[in-house]
This record gives C-alpha cells, structure tokens and sequence, in this order.
C-alpha cells in the first residue's frame, strides 16, 4: 500500500466516525476518495498538507430553526441548513433543496459534490449547499411564501454576492426563489441581485438559467457518444423525473433529434412510445402542479406504470440512452440490469449521484458510456455564475449567447474528463476523469491559500 493509499483509508475511515449515519455524505466522500490513489502516488504534497481531512471537513455548517404559519393558523417548525463548504476557488455556490427527506447529511453530500463541479466549470465559485425538510407538497401559495420568507429572515445573514449565493435545487424553482430574494430584499434593503441565481428575467435572471442543468447535461451526454461514433439523433432515451432538469433534457433531445419515450415522478413513470409531449408534461407539472399520471390521461399513447421506476420501460422498448434527473440512488442494479439487457450505449446523470456504486460497477462492466453527475450536471451551476456575471455587470445577455456560453463549458468540462482520465491512466472512465481534475484545481488552490 502506498502513503497515499493509506491515508485515503485512514482519512475515510475518520469521516465515517466523524459524520455518524450520513450514508449518503459517506458514499459521495468514497466515491471521490477512489479515484485519488494515483494522485496522491504522483503529488504526495496533497498527503503533507492534509488536504483530504480539509477538503472533507466544511468550512462552516449553520443550522437554524424555521417556524411558520399555515393556512389554517397552525404553527409548524422546520430545520434549515447551510452548508458553507469550500472557498478555495470563490464564493460558497450552490443550491437549495426542500423536500421532506432533507437531513444535515444530504445536504453535506450535496455540497461535497459542489466543490468538485464548480471546479470543474472553470469559472471562479466555491461550493456549499443548503435547504430543509419542508415539504412543499400540497402546500398553499401562501404558505410556500411564508416558509420561504421565514427561511430567509436567518439565512439572509450567511448569504451575499461576495459571501454565498444560493440557487434552487429540488422544491425550489423560480417561484421559491422569488420568495426567497424579496425577503432578503426587505430585510437588507439592498437591490443585490447576485446574492440569489435563478431569479426571474425582468428582475435580475439570466436567460438559459432554466433550461442550463437538462440542456447541459444533454450536450455532454452528445460529447461522450461522440466518441465512440455515435449521437442523440435517432437514439431512444429514457428520462427519470418530471421536474426542472428532467423537462429541459427532454426538450434537448429531442431538439437533437432523439426521442425520449419514459418519464416519471416518484409515484410513478410513463411510457410514451410517440415520444414524450413536453409542452404537455410542462403544463402538467408547472401550471396545473399535477402528477404525472395525469400525462397519461391526457396523451392518448401513453401508458402508466403505477410504483415503477422509469428503468422500468426498458422492459418495453430498446434503450440507447438513459438520464437519471430525479433524485440520489434512484438506479440501482436492477435498473442497470434493465438498462443493459436493453441495449443502453450511455448514461449521464442529470440529478446529484443518482447511480449507486454497483449500478455504476455494473454499467462499466457493460462497457457504457457513463458520465458522473459532477461534470455532466454542471451546466446548471455553470449558467448561474454567468448569471452572477451579469448581475455584477448590470447587463443582460441574449438566450443565443447564453447558450452558447453553456455549450462552451459543457464541451470544455467534456474535454477536461476525458484528458484527465487518460493522463491518469484510466483512459474513458469520466467518473474518475472529473473527480481527479476537480480535486487537483481545488487542492492547489487551498495549498496556495495556506491552512486556513
Ligand atoms: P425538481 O424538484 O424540479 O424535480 C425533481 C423531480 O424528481 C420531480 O419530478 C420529483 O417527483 C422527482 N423525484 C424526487 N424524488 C424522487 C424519487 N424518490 N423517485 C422518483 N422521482 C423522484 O428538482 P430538479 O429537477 O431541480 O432537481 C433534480 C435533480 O437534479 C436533483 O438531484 C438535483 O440536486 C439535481 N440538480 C439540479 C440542478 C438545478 O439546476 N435545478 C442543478 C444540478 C443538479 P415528485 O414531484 O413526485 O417529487
């Protein structure tokens, strides 16, 4: 065993006695620290800094109570977290999530991620993540806003444009994000647009900002197929989700001449075989705030699959590609298994580590293209900062520029994997490929800052 190979062993075996039960955090820390032997045997002054204590542990973690109100006067109390992970590259960057299943763990395994991706993006942001366990499910207008402004009336003094800027993640779109800048607006009594990224177009958001995380993630999912000769045109894909990342991959591919024939939400999925309507799902999800079994009543050639997994269309239908865009840990392997036995050439993961380890164990061993969540959904992240530019810039660029921005990055990120992974003799492997060149940008950022 080398120095290098021990302290990795040594430093994940103290995050697990450190962060007891957070499986998820513990799962993302071993995925990165697998990839790092052959770093660390090549730059043992990562191992003489102790960067992997420092880059595990976050630079400060806030949790803060939120009470509110609801319609009928009932007072109800909900955690909030910030995680203010790392700073090394610029301000902590990085979404909010509110969904009922949020715990301190989720939203340090969230935010490890961010560190690496942002870095990945090129452009100058930290990481951190944050969220609650509010469930924004059946919940009134009202009440959302409430929530919201109650969240923000603590978090607003952790935030700021030179600080950490907050963004939406799952339960938390334009709508929450609204809430979320008015109160911090009202309470501040600043117009500081780049405190907050996702915001409306006439007040402060950038074109593409929407679409970037679905879009992105398709256009890395084009670069992987390319290498091997092959592209989106003609290709069947299926989608997991219904929400913001999952709706503009959709409308991506099939813009690219593919057709995505599943989609789903956690109750449920459909198959679609003339192709999902995506002006329909968006209706359906965004205005009518429906399930997605209502997209079959209302498509004629779609079919329900009631508790099923969208893998579960594989059982119907070729696959050539597959987008995890929901949630974590959402293919396993059975869904792999599915997905192979389908024919399925790529995977690229459009939600935060949906694949568990052996799914991915699995689809390498099938020879699939695979692209990490970490470089393939970092379009997201990456239009917020050219939304953060704008904002510092007082300007506002076209849809067209924008995407073209996005497109570069995405092309760049694509690259940097691939070129990466080869130098470190794991020529394909975009899993490793992102996680050591995410590392090394950040590592020699914190060693160049000295220890702090
Ligand atoms: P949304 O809230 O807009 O959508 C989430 C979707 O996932 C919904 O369709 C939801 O269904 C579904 N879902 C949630 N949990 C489950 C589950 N257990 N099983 C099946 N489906 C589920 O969130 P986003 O689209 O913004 O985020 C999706 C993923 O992408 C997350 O992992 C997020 O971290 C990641 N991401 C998002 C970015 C962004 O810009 N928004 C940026 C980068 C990554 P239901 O309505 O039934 O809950």
């Amino acid at each position: 065993m080398t120095p290098g190979s021990r302290r990795i062993a040594e430093v994940y075996d103290q995050v697990i006695g450190r962060n007891p039960g957070e499986t998820e955090f513990h799962q993302a820390v071993s995925e990165v620290f697998d990839s790092l032997h052959r770093v660390l045997a090549k730059h043992p002054e990562y191992v003489d800094a102790s960067i992997l204590e420092r880059i595990c542990e976050p630079e400060r973690q806030i949790i803060f109570r939120v009470p509110w109100t609801d319609d009928t006067g009932t007072v109800h109390i909900n955690r909030g977290f910030r995680v203010q992970y790392n700073s090394a590259l610029g301000p902590y960057k990085g979404g909010l999530r509110f969904h009922p299943t949020v715990l301190l763990g989720t939203v340090k395994f969230l935010g490890f991620e961010q560190v690496f991706k942002n870095a990945l993006t090129g452009l100058p942001i930290g990481g951190g993540k944050g969220g609650s366990d509010f469930d924004p499910k059946g919940r009134s207008e009202g009440e959302i806003m409430r929530f919201c402004q109650s969240f923000m009336t603590e978090a607003y003094r952790h935030i700021g444009d030179r600080v950490d800027v907050p963004a939406g993640d799952i339960g938390v779109g334009r709508r929450e994000i609204g809430f979320l800048f008015g109160q911090y607006k009202r309470i501040t009594n600043r117009y500081e647009s780049g405190a907050l990224t996702g915001k409306g177009i006439t007040w402060g958001g950038s074109l593409v900002r929407t679409e970037a995380t679905g879009y992105g993630t398709v256009y890395f999912t084009e670069h992987m197929l390319h290498t091997r000769g092959r592209s989106l045109d003609g290709a069947t894909v299926l989608v997991s989700g219904s929400g913001n990342v999952a709706l503009y991959a959709i409308e991506k591919v099939h813009q690219l001449g593919g057709t995505v024939v599943g989609a789903s939400d956690s109750g449920g999925s459909v198959y679609d075989p003339d192709g999902i309507d995506v002006d329909l799902l968006r209706e359906i999800k965004e205005v009518q705030r429906e399930r997605i079994s209502s997209y079959a009543e209302q498509r004629g050639s779609a079919e329900y699959i009631p508790n099923r997994q969208v893998w579960a269309v594989a059982e119907k239908t070729s696959v050539d590609v597959a987008l995890p865009c929901a949630t974590q840990n959402e293919l396993d392997e059975d869904g792999a298994k599915l997905l192979t036995k389908a024919g399925v050439a790529a995977v690229a993961e459009g939600a935060n580590m949906p694949t568990t380890p052996e799914a991915i164990r699995l689809l390498r061993e099938a020879d699939v293209l695979f692209g990490p969540g970490k470089a393939a959904n970092a379009g997201g992240v990456a239009t917020s900062a050219l939304e953060m530019q704008q904002n510092a810039t007082r300007d506002s660029w076209t849809f067209d520029h924008t995407e073209q921005r996005l497109e570069e990055i995405m092309e760049s990120i694509h690259a940097r994997c691939a070129a990466t992974a080869e130098e470190y003799g794991t020529a394909g492997d975009y899993v490793s490929g992102a996680n050591i060149a995410g590392f090394i940008q950040v590592a020699d950022a914190m060693i160049a800052q000295g220890v702090i």
